[in-house]
């Protein structure tokens, strides 16, 4: 089973992953819970490229380094996860390209979804929990938690509303992989609704 949670920068998705790591641990199951960009060795070195040299690197550019990211961790810690039968649970995927660097960027969110699909060989998601905030409300989060390198120091407002009304088309074309929720609830209930799904999904 592979879960991917999505959504803006401070929307609780580490957070969520983290108590759904706990959840399924504790009732048996073999979790694998890792994230993009920077889920393995090489990964962390791309990261480092995309956080750290912002600005400089050309946009083009950057797709191709998360598509890369992107490839090698499928290939080398999800697939190979999902062989085992464990449940992999991801800190954001392909979805998060398409919002960040095809409409965040501008760069067009079917060729990069395309060319995350070829990066990936067509590996989607079993059930993908799309965090929805305002990215004012994310702002004032991350603010109050003091986290540095966050895309919401680098981006202009209008850059974030973008990510975020892709988020939710790409939730809107596809309800059947999607779980969409108001990330301003209380996380609690977050983290219910969301074991919810999952049980069933686990039958
Ligand atoms: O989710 P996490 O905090 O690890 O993401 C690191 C940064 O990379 C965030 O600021 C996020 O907005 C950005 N990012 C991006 N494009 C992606 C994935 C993450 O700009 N495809
Ligand atoms: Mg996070």
């Amino acid at each position: 089973l592979f879960l991917t949670f999505e959504g803006g920068d401070g929307a609780g998705k580490t957070t969520q992953a983290a108590l759904l790591e706990e959840w399924l641990t504790d009732a048996g199951h073999r979790v694998v819970r890792t994230r993009e960009p920077g889920g393995t060795e090489v990964g962390r070195l791309i990261r480092d490229i995309v956080l750290h040299h912002r600005g400089e690197v050309a946009p083009r550019a950057e797709a191709l380094l998360y598509a890369a990211d992107r490839a090698h961790h499928v290939e080398t810690v999800v697939r190979p996860a999902l062989e085992r039968g464990d449940v992999v649970i991801q800190d954001r995927y392909l979805d998060s390209s398409v919002a960040y660097q095809g409409a965040g960027r501008v760069l067009g969110t079917e060729e990069v979804r395309q060319l995350s699909l070829w990066a990936t060989g067509g590996l989607l998601p079993d059930l993908t929990v799309l965090l929805d905030l305002d990215p004012a409300v994310a702002r004032r989060r991350l603010d109050a938690d003091d986290k540095p390198f966050d895309r919401l120091e680098a981006e202009r407002e209008s850059f974030h509303v973008r990510v975020r009304e892709e988020f939710l088309a790409l939730a809107g074309a596809e309800p059947e992989r999607f779980l969409v929720l108001d990330a301003a609830r209380p996380p609690a209930e977050l983290t219910a609704t969301v074991r919810d799904r999952v049980a069933a999904l686990l039958g």
